[in-house]
């Protein structure tokens, strides 16, 4: 068999991992470094940027705990200098490296890549137009028993609010930054707004998030949110309500926003995070009859199929779940299924995903609000990390664990921990959720003491005695 794959995100690599594990002639063709947006632009930046504002916790609890730095007597938080252009360098290097490494092991698995920008030509062809000059290399014809779109997505981006990667930016122009911004407006509170929110209040930066509902993070557990928008206001972040963007435009070297509602928002920067679209542009969907929904997205089937039996799609491009680890997931079922392993479809229903915020928010399965809109019946129990001795030994009292199981049977549905390390933490919710394992089970697993951990064993048991009567089975 051979494939072309064309995208090198977790999407594209993942699945030529598999492909070329099961013997397949795999070629990547790809128009930047492998890892692709998640590795060289969103996912990796973007967290290790957060990394550099979690030094912060630690300034910030030490008085607490006796430590005390010199020159800053009774100062809650100490005097700090945040050197940007440092921990810019420090992003861009560690994605590169990240990228590296998956290249050596790509090219390791025996992997092609070819360098530039694929179209489907045919069933079986793409054709590569070669990045910049090429170095002086015509189209190449690639011909495939089968091909993987994984192109992803790029920053959603509005007419009347153009970027200048200056002052109006997109997420991938936060990197260009070399000053704290003196007043950073956020456009758009989903999970990329909030953690870019996070990151520049910890810098020092003052932050205004401009946000159409009611609340922060609308999609997220409510429970969850107004913990974050707590914090938030604590930290000093102004949040605008109910507030649509209009226009966004430069006057000067400052940055305006106008909302629906006749009233501006101004800061040094303005940063719009109003979603992902999906990455299809030249890609000859059309020409090929390949299906898109109304928002371009590729259809795909449970397989990862498109209506083209020998076109795959996985990732962002589809649109499903905007997650790594979704796009990764999909990739290697589309390529178990080409290869004729036995595969199962995705557990839609057992996804994990963190917000990066401070405290994260991560979240597996079920929520409490889609139990709701759906009908689904689940009890659910909350347990606060006030209580937990790990959390007030840490001086980090704020979040909660929260477990869902469904009526009579106790099986754990889904979850929520709000933490610090919640991306860490969530990990035996969702293998209890992936497993279908009760809150019995789950409470019974030797967790160890103190710990936030001990919370989520805490809550199971809770819920495993209301649910089942007793979390001793
Ligand atoms: C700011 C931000 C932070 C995020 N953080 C997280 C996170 O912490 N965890 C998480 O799970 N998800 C996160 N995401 C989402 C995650 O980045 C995506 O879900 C993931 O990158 C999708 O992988 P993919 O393989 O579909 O596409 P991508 O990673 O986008 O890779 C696709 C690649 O294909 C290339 N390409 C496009 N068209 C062509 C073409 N015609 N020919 C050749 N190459 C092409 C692109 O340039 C790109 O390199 C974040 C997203 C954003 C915006």
């Amino acid at each position: 068999m051979r494939v072309v794959i064309v995208g090198g995100g977790p999407g594209g690599y993942e699945a030529a991992l598999v492909a070329a594990d099961l013997g397949a002639e795999v070629t990547v063709v790809n128009d930047e470094g492998l890892g692709g947006h998640c590795v060289l632009w969103d996912c990796v930046p973007s967290k290790t940027l957060l990394t550099s504002a979690q030094a912060f916790n630690t300034l910030e609890t030490a008085p607490s705990l006796g430590v005390h730095f010199e020159g800053m007597p009774g100062q809650q938080v100490p005097r700090y200098e945040v050197d940007l252009p440092t921990i810019m360098r420090r992003v861009r290097d560690l994605a590169l490296a990240q990228s590296e490494d998956i290249t050596k092991r790509v090219l390791a698995a025996g992997v092609r890549l070819v360098l530039g920008r694929g179209r489907v030509v045919g069933p079986n062809a793409v054709e590569v137009r070669p990045s910049g000059d090429g170095g002086g290399r015509g189209p190449e014809r690639l011909e495939g028993d089968a091909i993987l779109l994984a192109t992803g997505s790029d920053p959603r981006r509005m007419d009347t609010a153009p970027t200048d990667g200056e002052v109006i930016l997109s997420s991938q122009d936060v990197y260009r930054l070399r000053q704290v911004p003196e007043h950073l407006v956020v456009v758009g509170a989903g999970a990329t707004g909030a953690e870019y929110a996070t990151a520049f209040l910890r810098f020092g930066a003052r932050v205004t998030f401009v946000v159409s509902r009611d609340r922060i993070l609308p999609t997220q557990d409510e429970d969850a949110a107004l913990v974050i928008e707590d914090v938030f206001e604590r930290r000093g972040l102004e949040t605008i309500k109910n507030a649509r963007a209009a226009k966004v435009e430069r006057v000067g070297d400052r940055g305006v926003v106008h909302l629906e509602d006749g009233r501006t928002v101004e800061g040094s920067h303005v940063l719009l995070t109003i979603g992902q679209v999906p990455q299809t542009t030249g890609l000859g969907l059309e020409e090929m009859g390949i299906q898109t929904h109304d928002h371009g997205a590729i259809v795909v089937d449970g397989v990862s199929r498109t209506s083209v039996p020998s076109i795959y799609a996985a990732g962002d491009v589809t649109s499903k779940l905007m997650l790594a680890s979704v796009a990764a997931g999909q990739g290697r079922t589309a390529m178990w299924h080409l290869l004729g392993q036995a595969v199962a479809p995705l557990r839609w229903d057992a996804v994990s995903a963190t917000i990066f915020t401070d405290p994260q928010i991560a979240t597996v399965g079920l929520s409490e609000q889609r139990a709701a809109e759906t009908g689904i019946e689940v009890e659910v129990d909350t347990l606060p990390l006030a209580g937990n001795a790990r959390a007030k030994m840490s001086n980090r009292p704020d979040g909660f664990v929260k477990l869902l199981a469904r009526p009579g049977s106790g099986t754990i549905a889904g979850g929520a921990v709000v933490a610090s390390y919640a991306s860490d933490l969530i990990a035996p919710i969702s293998a209890a959720c992936f497993n279908r394992l009760t809150a019995s089970q789950l409470s019974q697993a030797f967790q160890t003491y103190p710990s936030f951990a001990g919370s989520i064993q805490e809550c199971a048991r809770r819920l495993a005695v209301r649910v089942q009567g007793s979390y001793r089975y």
